[in-house]
């Protein structure tokens, strides 16, 4: 295997490495607040915890897993929909359409860190430029509606028919789960349950703005370090890493290297250190028959090594 650098040198532009310190800075005085608040207002700690836990929970099992890789199915179409609406709840204000979210990382996959790839950090060299970039085409993708087939998309839509024997998972609720005034209303009861529960300024300068846009921050750090910052277990054919310090805030998410090697496994965790605590709260629902787990091998004892 040809080794590679633990930490890819990526920004060029003096522009690129002020936006990326300036967004480091940010994450860490985030974190610090939050370590703050645990102190001084418990309450808002645990809010902040328990969205953010359930957030990239449903973020990363229904919009990544079940709806972009089939990683598993339901055992009945009820708790489908059960799963859905939690995932609208959890994720609230920052909420992101299954669809659109599925044809934007398909096609990350198939161009992993090339041209074409919307939110690689080896083509979009700074994370604001990644962000707004992986937002535009977003954005593009859920305006396109139908007319999506009809596009460049075309190829990823029908390799997913052909391999999943069915469409990609396009939930009627989504028009009004991703409206403006649904999101707004999600924000005016996030700002309720912060004037209630006493917050500090500091709290709603760096907590509050956080939360309302949970999803996207999540996904961010994950496309960026996960293809930036780690180790790697696999030759892949893209820049591909596993972020180990990051996996008990993103549930085995950034072990990108895993994934990328192989996208069919819910698994994303093979060594300790790679922990995937998605995976296994979705190993209970399996032995609930909730759902079932496609592709993993279920039989061995512990798939740590
Ligand atoms: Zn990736
Ligand atoms: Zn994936």
């Amino acid at each position: 295997m040809q080794p590679k650098p633990f930490i890819l040198p990526l920004a060029n532009t003096s522009w690129q490495k002020l936006v990326n310190i300036v967004a480091l800075l940010l994450g860490l005085v985030v974190l610090l607040t939050l370590s703050v608040t645990a102190f001084v207002n418990p309450i808002i700690f645990c809010f902040f915890l328990l969205h953010g836990t359930l957030c990239i929970f449903f973020h990363s099992s229904m919009l990544h897993r079940y709806g972009a890789h089939g990683q598993f199915t339901f055992t009945n179409e009820k708790m489908e929909k059960v799963f859905y609406v939690m995932t609208w709840l959890s994720m609230g204000p920052s909420y992101l359409h299954a669809y659109g979210y599925a044809l934007l990382h398909l096609t990350h996959h198939k161009f992993s860190d090339k041209e074409k790839d919307v939110h690689s950090p080896c083509i979009f060299k700074d994370i604001l430029y990644l962000m707004s970039h992986t937002t535009k085409v977003y954005r593009g993708i859920v305006q396109a509606g139908n007319d999506i087939e009809k596009t460049e998309f075309q190829i990823i839509i029908d390799e997913y028919r052909q391999k999943h024997g069915k469409d990609i998972p396009n939930w009627s609720l989504d028009g009004f789960a991703n409206h403006p005034i649904t999101k707004l209303t999600f924000v005016a009861i996030f700002l309720s349950i912060y004037i209630i529960c006493g917050a500090k300024w500091y709290m709603y300068l760096f907590l509050f703005p956080t939360q309302c846009v949970m999803g996207p921050v999540q996904g961010a750090l994950v496309n960026w370090f996960g293809h930036h910052t780690g180790f790697r277990n696999y030759d892949t054919d893209d820049e591909s890493r596993n972020t180990p310090l990051l996996n008990v805030m993103l549930g085995g998410e950034v072990n990108q290297n895993n994934h990328h090697n192989n996208p069919d496994n819910a698994n994303f965790g093979e060594k300790l250190h790679e922990f995937d605590w998605i995976y296994w709260i979705l190993r209970i629902f399996h032995k609930a028959n909730i759902i079932v787990l496609k592709n993993t091998q279920l039989d061995k004892k512990l798939s740590y090594r």
